[in-house]
């Protein structure tokens, strides 16, 4: 049966190979930008998620458009790198604000529908680092550690309406995120992964897709690590 999804920051990057993995299951599939227009063939709305007003009114169009969410995929995420003694209060705030309080606010406002549905999934992205810890990413690394603790909490509010909160731990994955890397970086990270090699979007997007499914009303509160064996049991 075909669901209602949002993915946030799916206009790119593993975001979009969700959508679009989603898409081919048959479900209906919108994403949220900002200001890049929505991919081609995606219901593509405009939504900051640090900001609670665009958050509001872009759910008010995904509903109008498909129903109530009812998986929601909370994908949007950055980072601001540094080392702790250079890291501004307003660094850490910042990526704190989008990668937690962000998934936060789409949270609560997918939550409406899935409790009069009676039915939903919770899909948040975090990182390995956030269980491993990540020098010169202590903003990042702590905003992905929550989500955790985040997803965990809701898995035991919600998990007697046949709700779902999982989260999906990736590595390194080929995206702009890490195009940006240092090639040392890029050097050491390889080496460290017992793949020895980076993940594809695809690959973090299949195990979105199985905890998004029907089959996975039983997984609640788990981290999945997509990771290449980096975290090992982290
Ligand atoms: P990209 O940098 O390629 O894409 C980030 C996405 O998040 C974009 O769609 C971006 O929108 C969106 N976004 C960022 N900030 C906001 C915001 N405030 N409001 C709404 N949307 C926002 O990153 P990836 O695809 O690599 O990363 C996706 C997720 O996966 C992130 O949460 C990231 O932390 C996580 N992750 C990535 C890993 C990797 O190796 N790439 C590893 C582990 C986790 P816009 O296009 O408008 O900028």
């Amino acid at each position: 049966m075909g669901r209602s999804v949002l993915v946030t920051g799916g206009n790119r990057g593993i975001g979009l190979a969700i959508a679009r993995d989603l898409a081919a299951q048959g479900h209906q599939v919108a994403v949220t930008h900002r200001g890049s227009g929505a991919p081609e063939g995606l219901f593509g709305v405009q939504a900051d998620v640090t900001d609670l007003e665009q958050v509001d009114a872009a759910f008010a169009q995904v509903e109008a458009h498909q129903g109530p969410v009812e998986v929601l995929v909370s994908n949007a995420g950055l980072t601001d790198d540094t080392l702790l003694m250079r890291m501004s209060e307003d660094q850490f705030e910042r990526v704190l604000n989008a990668n937690l309080t962000g998934a936060f606010r789409v949270a609560k406002r997918a939550s409406r529908g899935m409790l009069r549905g009676k039915w939903g999934r919770f899909v948040f992205i975090s990182s390995v680092v956030g269980l491993s810890g990540s020098a010169g990413q202590a903003n990042y690394a702590a905003s992905k550690a929550g989500l955790v603790g985040f997803a965990r909490s809701l898995a035991r509010e919600l998990g007697s309406r046949n709700i779902t909160a999982n989260v999906v731990a990736p590595g390194f994955v080929h995206t702009d995120m890490t195009d940006t890397l240092p090639e040392d970086r890029k050097k050491e990270i390889l080496g460290a992964v017992p793949a020895g090699r980076y993940a594809e979007p695809g690959e973090i997007a299949a195990a979105v897709r199985y905890l998004a499914s029907d089959e996975a009303g039983y997984v609640n509160g788990a981290v999945l690590p997509v990771d290449g064996g980096l975290g090992l049991g982290h």
